[in-house]
């Protein structure tokens, strides 16, 4: 077993800002994400600026601004390493970079191993967290690492290459909903009832939703369990679905051609005429105009909004939620504290360190240490 020297900057023991480097070769370094934690005044990683030199390559496990927000502060701040993504992460983010390394979109089934210049080997697979999101296993005289990325195998529209069978000295898991005991699965079927219920007593749900990520999935919980349950949609999260579905290797084929008869459906027409029970809107913090006239107006129907991700202070949304209109649940689009445990139990890791969650927690052989 060999030591792997990481240095934590951001995402360990807080939910977002995930940055961690590690050396592969002397004074060389690879960096892990450079997210932000945008409720912050100091939002970005606090990395030295010899350091940030001495990156030679820097990967995204994804999109989402917790893991690439901090990117152009990085440039400014004298990074001139290889960015190292996938392509859908690289267009979403926003990100025009010159050294960039594109990876290929996995295709399923074994992993090919792939080197950079300078001897830097890894495997990586998809997440099933959004378009381009992958998980990382790197391998060399520094030992063995591997970083989940944002991570969830119990999906229903993202194509995932489960972590499985793996063998690292330091792993860098997905806990981001470490409060819960159930699994993927059981969080999905307590919203599913919970909407059941909303719907029968004859009120609407709103569900106001990112630009990239478990839209799709909701779609397709909808269908398949609430088959009864009328769906509408406003514009921007039709045209966001429909960009997210060209990134075919990234969805489940099957998942692709339901969503595709879900769209075929018309749920723009759905919400103008006014037949819905539940309305979907692209825009997770309702922070434009038309989402917020939208929202308000069907709270004030007696709507309820459900809030599946992290709340925005001073945004629409914590108004609703003060007020009684709005309610949170996690969607399974990260790990439970049980997903973990299982991981920790289908591979081989020596350490462990639990990321994206408030409590800062190591797995080391047998035991867990609270710090
Ligand atoms: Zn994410
Ligand atoms: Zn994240």
């Amino acid at each position: 077993m060999s030591m792997v020297p990481l240095i934590v900057k951001g995402g360990y023991g807080e939910h977002g800002r995930s940055c961690f480097l590690f050396p592969f070769q002397k004074n060389k370094y690879a960096m892990l994400d450079c997210g932000i934690m945008d409720t912050d005044p100091q939002p970005f990683p606090v990395v030295e600026p010899e350091l940030l030199r001495r990156t030679e390559y820097l990967f995204l496990s994804h999109c989402h601004k917790d893991h690439s927000g901090a990117f152009e502060h990085f440039r400014e701040a004298g990074f001139k390493g290889w960015l190292v993504a996938a392509a859908p992460t690289v267009k979403c983010a926003g990100i025009d970079y010159d050294r960039t390394i594109l990876l290929p979109d996995p295709k399923g089934g074994l992993e090919e191993e792939v080197t950079l210049k300078g001897g830097l080997s890894f495997f990586y697979g998809r997440t099933g967290h959004c378009a381009g999101s992958i998980w990382l296993h790197f391998f060399g005289a520094f030992g063995s690492l591997l970083y989940s990325g944002d991570y969830q195998k119990r999906t229903l529209a993202y194509a995932v290459d489960p972590i499985r069978g793996r063998q690292a000295d330091l792993a860098i898991l997905d806990c981001a909903h470490v409060g819960y005991e159930e699994d993927g699965d059981g969080l999905r079927g307590a919203m599913t009832e919970r909407i059941r219920q909303i719907v029968k007593e004859g009120r609407r749900v709103v569900m106001p939703l990112p630009k990239y990520g478990r839209g799709l999935e909701i779609i397709c919980m909808l269908r398949r369990d609430l088959p009864e349950v009328r769906i509408g949609a406003e514009e921007n999260m039709v045209k966001l679905t429909r960009q997210t579905l060209s990134y075919s290797q990234w969805v489940r084929p099957e998942a692709a051609q339901e969503i595709r008869r879900f769209l075929e459906e018309n749920p723009i027409s759905a919400l103008e005429k006014g037949e819905y029970d539940v309305l979907l809107i692209g825009d997770t913090h309702l922070e434009q105009p038309e989402s917020q006239e939208l929202a308000r107006e069907e709270a004030e129907k007696g709507a309820l909004t459900l809030l599946t991700g992290r709340v925005k202070k001073g945004c629409l949304t914590e108004r609703l939620l003060k007020e009684g209109k709005a309610f949170t649940m996690a969607y399974p689009h990260h790990q439970s504290r049980r997903d973990l445990l299982e991981m920790m139990e289908e591979n081989e890791f020596h350490g462990a360190l639990p990321f994206h969650n408030n409590r800062k927690e190591v797995f080391w052989g047998n035991s867990a240490l609270y710090l």
